[in-house]
């Protein structure tokens, strides 16, 4: 949050030669700053005034003054916008002034990113304030720390002004036929652009399914055969007597679950009737579930019998599973010898060995604390979403942004890219909460392409 107070300027136009050029100062010292180079201070109650500039005693120019007072502007904070004469000599002359009076040159989009600022900020600090109340465990708290910290915000932000840059090239492109080669939006480049984009939004889209898993618990399955051991290790884990554990093969018929709180995650466990080619009917439905739970679930737990690991439903199971993250549980490891683990340690490498009927379960937590501790969610610097309203936005928003692109190589009109990439700008704005007016919009765009 750096000098997110000091007063910024920028011109809003170009600064090639115009008649009339703009240049927009916002934060708390704007009015102070503009009296200095005026005679008599601002009427805040007259929006627009027409003034003389000053630079001491000399004068500068002739200009109109618009002014906003916060949080009745663009940025939400006070706002003056200078319409003076243009040319590139007597607008820069002007910026100059402004600065040497307090304030400092804006960044690229640094007015946007303001208003974006502004308003979201109680948001961002309720949403991080609100998963450190119901967080269940550590790791979830730490993102709750770091949505309040606003590092939320500044990842949406980036992605806001890489979009709204391709969009207001596109924009300009559309409405300044001329302005191609000035802005140099070659197909290529808006396809590069978007590409990139489309990557961060896919990896925000990633990061924040897991984040949210961890808040709120990973939807774990428990699969393997019958009578692996997979209701005796769902109870040693939960540690209450709750699936039914039997030595009959396929008593468990129904989906029993269960939910644990580790030390930094939490597991909501489902525990599957056996997977196993069977006749009885009532059991077939409970395999077909298991098949829909492997499906549904973001974490496998694959329990199989330590004796007798390498019989062709595992690996039938092993394909079903796919690439999803799972852990391979070697239950029974008392009913085998220590060189038997060491042979079959060798042969995979995410294998865990527990004795579930004796409760001995701890590797296979560690283990599943590791795994997703590791993942690069926990670095400061990354931007996660939780509310699932959040996520399903955002793959929304990746949705539109692949259908541009798509348009784009099947050669559709620019106009039509463009209106996938307008639904993806406000579906972004509906995220941080934010819906402007779509003309108010259209002259952001206009103003910060050309501006600069
Ligand atoms: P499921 O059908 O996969 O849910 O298997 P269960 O949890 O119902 O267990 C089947 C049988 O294996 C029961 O008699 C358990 O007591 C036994 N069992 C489970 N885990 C272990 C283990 O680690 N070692 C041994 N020796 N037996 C186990
Ligand atoms: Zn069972």
């Amino acid at each position: 949050m750096k000098s997110i107070n000091q007063t910024i300027v920028a011109p809003t136009t170009s600064l090639t030669n115009q008649a009339i050029a703009l240049i927009r100062i916002s934060g708390d010292e704007a009015f102070d700053i503009i009296n200095k180079l005026i005679k008599y201070p601002i009427d805040k109650t007259k929006n627009v005034l027409f003034k003389k500039l000053y630079d001491e005693k000399e004068l500068v120019d002739e200009v109109i003054i618009t002014s906003f007072v916060a949080p009745n502007s663009f940025t939400g904070e006070d706002v003056i916008e200078i319409a003076c004469h243009g040319g590139i000599l007597n607008t820069q002359r002007i910026i100059k002034l402004i600065i040497k009076k307090g304030a400092r040159m804006a960044n690229k989009g640094e007015f946007s990113q303001r208003a974006f600022l502004n308003n979201k900020i109680d948001l961002i600090q309720a949403e991080g304030i609100n998963d450190l109340i119901f967080a269940k465990n550590e790791m979830a708290l730490k993102i709750g720390v770091n949505n309040m910290g606003g590092i939320y915000n500044n990842g949406i932000l980036e992605i806001k002004n890489q979009l709204l840059d391709v969009i207001s090239r596109i924009q300009v492109s559309i409405d300044y036929p001329d302005y191609d080669d000035v802005e140099g939006s070659s197909i290529d480049e808006l396809t590069l652009s978007l590409e990139k984009i489309n990557v961060y939004v896919d990896k925000l889209l990633k990061r924040s399914k897991l984040a949210n898993s961890i808040t709120n618990g990973i939807k774990t399955a428990i699969v393997g055969k019958t009578n692996v051991g997979k209701s005796s290790l769902l109870n040693a884990l939960i540690q209450e007597e709750r699936a039914i554990v039997t030595d009959i093969e396929g008593t468990t018929r129904d989906i029993v679950t269960g939910q644990i709180n580790f030390q930094n995650l939490t597991l909501d466990l489902v525990d599957t009737a056996g997977i196993r080619k069977t006749n009885d009917i009532v059991e077939k439905i409970g395999i077909e579930k298991s098949l829909n739970v492997i499906d549904n679930s973001d974490f496998i737990l694959l329990v199989v019998n330590a004796e007798n690991i390498y019989d062709q439903d595992n690996k039938d199971l092993i394909s079903k599973i796919g690439d999803k993250k799972h852990l391979i549980v070697v239950n029974k490891k008392d009913l085998i010898s220590n060189k038997d683990i060491i042979e079959i340690s060798k042969k995979f490498n995410n294998v865990i060995f527990t004795n579930a009927s004796n409760y001995d379960v701890d590797d296979l937590i560690n283990c599943i604390e590791k795994m997703f501790l590791n993942e690069e969610l926990l670095k400061n610097e990354n931007l996660v979403l939780i509310n699932i309203e959040q996520i399903n936005l955002v793959e929304q928003i990746k949705d539109k942004l692949l259908k541009s692109l798509n348009s784009i190589l099947e050669g559709m009109p620019i106009d039509i890219v463009n209106v996938d990439l307008n639904v993806a700008w406000n579906l972004l704005n509906e995220l941080v909460g934010e819906q402007y007016d779509e003309e108010i919009i259209d002259n952001i765009f206009k103003k910060y392409c050309l501006g600069k």
